[in-house]
């Protein structure tokens, strides 16, 4: 029996394989791989450079060593002894040269246990993990009906990811080392689809190409136990050109997310402002803006979503520096109902004290071009499910929220001003690049300067930043109050 398997995989000559990708922390590098027969085997030369594996041959037997521990290989016999235990393998090491080829498995099932970080070896992905590295596997499918469709992209574990719309498609970075997904992630649609593909086009990142007749996009994230979810809701604008062409009604059985919404308060993205390499305004005792934003930041998410079951969304839950883009594009991807932007100010003034709240201000020209970039409401079916039509350039995508950020601006004076110093005056208009780029009502709150000695010590203090934590959340309130009663804010 072994001699039958072992002429059928001597004669069969080695054909050129491909290559397995090595993820370990220290990077990616390309493994080789060879196919004999059906079997992809590997060079125990190139596997023993990798893992720093000592290989012996004498007496007929091929010894691996690793830190003390031993496999012993027998050529062409695909049984192996594993520190002591017998171990199949789909098939013996096989000579080639002046080299021994072993089946990859050799790794899953021999090397790993005797090695001393987690190897994962994933055959379909060509992912051969080494180490506690973040590599997700992504599925995907898409839903369409009538002029709407959703594409789900499922990552497991959980994985965050944002998600960035270009003409024409979208691109979707997983914060992980690497994504395992097939090729394609998406199976081929039909040609009228609003997807036309999705596809792996870099480490870390999926490519979705649109259909041209895509009109809106709206993505979401949600935890499940294993996995992040990642929904995407397309929607065609209308028919191209077709006598008597109207608008797409909603269809019957349209995604819920896709059904008219009543603006609500669900999500809110709360930004400590700065973080890692960028600590902000730094005070007199030591104390910097950084620290004392990710604090006040972490108390409101806790106070928030425990007292007024609002989802909080925070752009950075860590000392990590994030770039102002990236702060909006987290919020506006969640499609966060509100985006408060903390921060400390610091002046030359040592006595200067108190808490202003800015909204974001544009030039004319900037808020006139906006509106005429702005999608019309094509869609009236849709009604407000859609509010998020992204049409608008980024930067510019606050105009539109301006007079509902102004008036959140004001909610807030009032209810901080009861609990809390304020600056004179209190509420100001500014071109604040962070704010700019959020579609939905946003505000910037300098909670007090820094730079002052009493104030730097009343930041850190318990007692005030349950205050302005109070404050907030009574301005929530009231803010949300006046969305369900149906008027603006
Ligand atoms: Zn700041």
């Amino acid at each position: 029996m072994l001699l039958c398997v072992a002429r059928g995989a001597a004669t069969q000559a080695p054909a050129p394989g491909g290559a397995i990708a090595l993820l370990s922390s220290d990077g990616r590098r390309s493994l080789p791989t060879t196919m004999i027969g059906d079997q992809e085997f590997a060079g125990l030369d190139d596997l023993a450079a990798a893992f720093h594996l000592a290989v012996q041959e004498e007496s007929g037997a091929i010894t691996v060593a690793y830190k003390g521990r031993i496999v012993i290989l027998t050529p062409d016999q695909a049984l192996a002894s594993v520190a002591g235990r017998l171990v199949s393998l789909p098939a013996g090491p096989v000579r080639s040269g002046r080299r021994w080829l072993v089946p990859l498995e050799f790794v899953s099932r021999a090397l790993a246990p005797i090695y001393d970080v987690r190897l994962d070896l994933r055959k379909p992905a060509r992912l051969l993990i080494v180490g506690d590295l973040r590599v997700p596997r992504l599925t995907a499918r898409y839903e369409s009906v009538g002029g709407a469709g959703r594409l789900t992209i499922d990552a497991a574990p959980r994985t965050p990811s944002a998600v960035v719309q270009e003409a024409g498609r979208l691109t979707i970075r997983f914060d992980a080392d690497a994504i395992d997904a097939p090729d394609p992630l998406l199976a081929p649609q039909p040609p009228a689809s609003l997807v036309r593909s999705a596809r792996a086009a870099g480490p870390v990142t999926v490519v979705v190409e649109l259909g041209s007749q895509v009109e809106g996009v709206r993505s979401s994230a949600e935890q499940t136990d294993a996995a992040t979810r990642l929904t995407i809701d397309l929607v065609a604008g209308a028919a191209p050109a077709e006598s008597g062409a109207t608008a797409p009604a909603a269809p019957a059985g349209l995604p819920p997310a896709l059904a008219p919404v009543r603006p609500a308060l669900r999500t809110i993205a709360i930004d400590a402002g700065h973080g890692g390499d960028d600590d902000g305004v730094i005070g007199p005792g030591g104390s910097r803006e950084k620290d004392v934003t990710l604090a006040i930041a972490e108390r409101l998410k806790t106070s928030i979503e425990s007292r007024l079951g609002i989802r909080v969304l925070l752009t950075r839950d860590a000392d990590r520096l994030m770039a102002l883009d990236e702060r909006t594009a987290l919020a506006n991807n969640n499609k966060a109902d509100l985006f408060i932007s903390l921060h400390a100010n610091g002046a030359l003034r040592a006595d200067a004290s108190g808490a202003t709240i800015y909204s974001a201000s544009f030039a004319r020209d900037a808020e006139e071009e906006a509106r005429a970039s702005a999608a019309p409401e094509r869609l009236p079916a849709l009604g407000g499910g859609l509010r998020d039509i992204e049409l608008v350039k980024w930067d510019l995508a606050q105009s539109r929220h301006a007079g509902e950020s102004a008036a959140f601006a004001r909610l807030l004076e009032e209810a901080l001003s009861a609990r809390v110093p304020m600056a004179a005056p209190a509420v100001e208009q500014a071109p604040l690049r962070v704010l700019q780029s959020a579609n939905m009502p946003a505000v910037l709150v300098e909670m007090g300067f820094l730079t002052n000695p009493a104030q730097e010590q009343a930041l850190g203090s318990t007692e005030f930043q349950s205050a302005l934590v109070q404050g907030i959340y009574d301005s929530l309130v009231r803010f949300r109050d006046r969305l369900a009663a149906g008027g603006t804010p």
